[in-house]
């Protein structure tokens, strides 16, 4: 294809970005970048009562958070850059409104009077009659008289879009292949409301064209929009993109995914400690593969791979399971010093001050294989930095077993005059130290834990020691031996 392939994001904003949305971002950015393309992001504000300009920063600060760049599209929640702007469709409106009478001049679409009442009224019969609702056409043929009578009377009305009424209509879906919609089952959309202001299926079709899109790659529930565009399209004698709809996202129940499943908002992911490498890896194999199944992608494994054949058409389930598997791999691959910059957000929202103390870099590094969260990396290394919190489980049962006070006082002794305070000679002394009481190394090793950490569970004992320091150890043996 010699033609460049432009994709695009094209959000209403009526709320937080949600992972339906990031995968259709994330696939749309994949397939742009694959084909050396344009990724471009377009704000479908046309509802003007549920759009808010905080919908639009939070969607902003979520793709930017999961990295996928635009090359046209909003700067901020008001401006944009690019050859096609402006993005925002209601800064758009002159253009639509220039279609608009092309159609209704051209008798393509036509003035509706119904009221909020007649329509509802015709819902309702489709419902006792047990057949999709659909608008009945009553204003479809209206004279020129009749409509003459309709607005003496200071009836408002829509402009209505006319859907041919024989024959069908084809989506050449590029992940379910042909797809037929009879024309007569279809509406009559409502492209222009009363209030006067274009509705989403009109302004998509008008703008996917003039910023001559190549692709759509959305969720599947736009599929029944599809042959009313493509019909659009061809009544303003444009030739429709190629169409792609993503298969739908389940929670662990089968049941559609949505907040009884957990988070759904793309900066709750991110508030939860998960890095965004995670997220476009995983949301990259929610509904496509390679044939190799393969799991774990760089960012430029993803795009040379990525392509909309891999997609699946059968719905995808949202595993948290699996994605907390692959954050505790990506965490494991990042480098110490950026691990740290990642979670210094998060420890300093703890509150703790890890500014004196034992070295960050080393305390972060006994527990790197076990992160799975960036989220819980204060409280797994916080008491590194505050004074030791005793789990009250575990006071009970180790520090008051019989003996433990004798053990913690005889170590803080042996281990003031210790030589050298580094890992294999602590051990060996603590070692000596069991054989020479003629105890069991559980005895010692884990009154020691629970004095110093508080904690039954943590890092491996005696790095722990070594990275805490021979003062801090000894005092809080000492403290914890006056406690029991
Ligand atoms: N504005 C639509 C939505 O947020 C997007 C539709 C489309 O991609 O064509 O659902």
């Amino acid at each position: 294809m010699s033609q460049k392939i432009r994709t695009r994001f094209a959000p209403s904003p009526t709320g937080f970005l949600h992972i339906g949305g990031a995968r259709t971002t994330l696939y749309n950015w994949l397939y742009a970048r694959r084909h050396k393309g344009d990724f471009i992001l377009r704000i479908e504000d046309t509802d003007e009562v549920r759009s808010t300009d905080d919908s639009v920063t939070a969607i902003l600060d979520s793709v930017t958070w999961l990295g996928l760049n635009w090359d046209e599209g909003p700067k901020d929640g008001k401006t944009d850059t690019g050859p096609y702007s402006p993005y925002f469709q209601m800064q758009r409106v002159h253009i639509y409104r220039k279609y608009l009478d092309q159609l209704v001049d051209g008798g393509k679409a036509y003035r509706c009077y119904c009221t909020k009442e007649e329509l509802d009224e015709m819902r309702r019969i489709a419902q006792l009659e047990k057949r999709p609702p659909k608008y009945d056409g009553r204003c479809r043929n209206l004279t020129p008289d009749q409509r003459k009578a309709q607005e003496a009377a200071g009836k408002k009305f829509s402009i209505r879009f006319k859907m041919p009424t024989e024959g069908a209509t084809v989506v050449d879906d590029a992940i379910r292949g042909q797809v037929s919609f009879e024309n007569v089952l279809q509406q009559d959309l409502v492209i222009w409301k009363t209030t006067d202001g274009p509705t989403y299926n009109f302004c998509c079709v008008i703008d996917d064209h003039l910023m001559e899109m190549t692709h759509v790659v959305r969720g599947d529930e736009h599929l029944s929009n599809t042959p009313s565009q493509i019909q659009i399209y061809y009544a303003l004698g444009w030739q429709p993109p190629k169409f792609a709809h993503l298969s739908m996202i389940l929670g662990p129940d089968g049941s559609k995914l949505s907040k009884r499943h957990g988070a759904t908002s793309v900066l709750e992911y991110r508030d939860q400690g998960y890095l965004p490498h995670t997220m476009r890896n995983y949301l990259a194999l929610l509904g496509w593969s390679t044939t190799e199944s393969q799991q774990l992608f760089t960012d430029e494994d993803l795009i040379s791979k990525f392509d909309l054949e891999g997609c699946q058409k059968s719905p995808a389930t949202f595993d948290t399971v699996k994605l907390n598997w692959m954050n505790g791999e990506y965490i494991r691959q990042t480098p110490i010093d950026e691990l740290i910059k990642l979670a210094m957000p998060f420890i300093e929202k703890a509150g703790l001050n890890v500014s004196s103390g034992p070295d960050l870099k080393r305390v972060i590094a006994l527990e790197h294989e076990k992160f799975k969260l960036l989220s819980e990396i204060p409280r797994l290394i916080e008491f590194f930095y505050k004074p030791v919190e005793f789990d009250p489980k575990a006071f009970e049962k180790v520090l008051k077993a019989p003996g433990a006070k004798d053990v913690l006082l005889g170590l803080a002794e042996d281990l003031a005059q210790a030589p050298s305070w580094t890992e294999k000679p602590l051990e060996e002394r603590i070692r000596a130290f069991v054989a020479a009481k003629a105890l069991k190394n559980g005895q010692v090793f884990h009154p020691i834990r629970v004095a110093i950490s508080g904690r039954t569970e943590g890092p491996t004992l005696f790095l722990m020691m070594e990275v805490m320091g021979k003062d801090m150890v000894l005092s809080r043996l000492k403290e914890a031996a006056a406690k029991i």
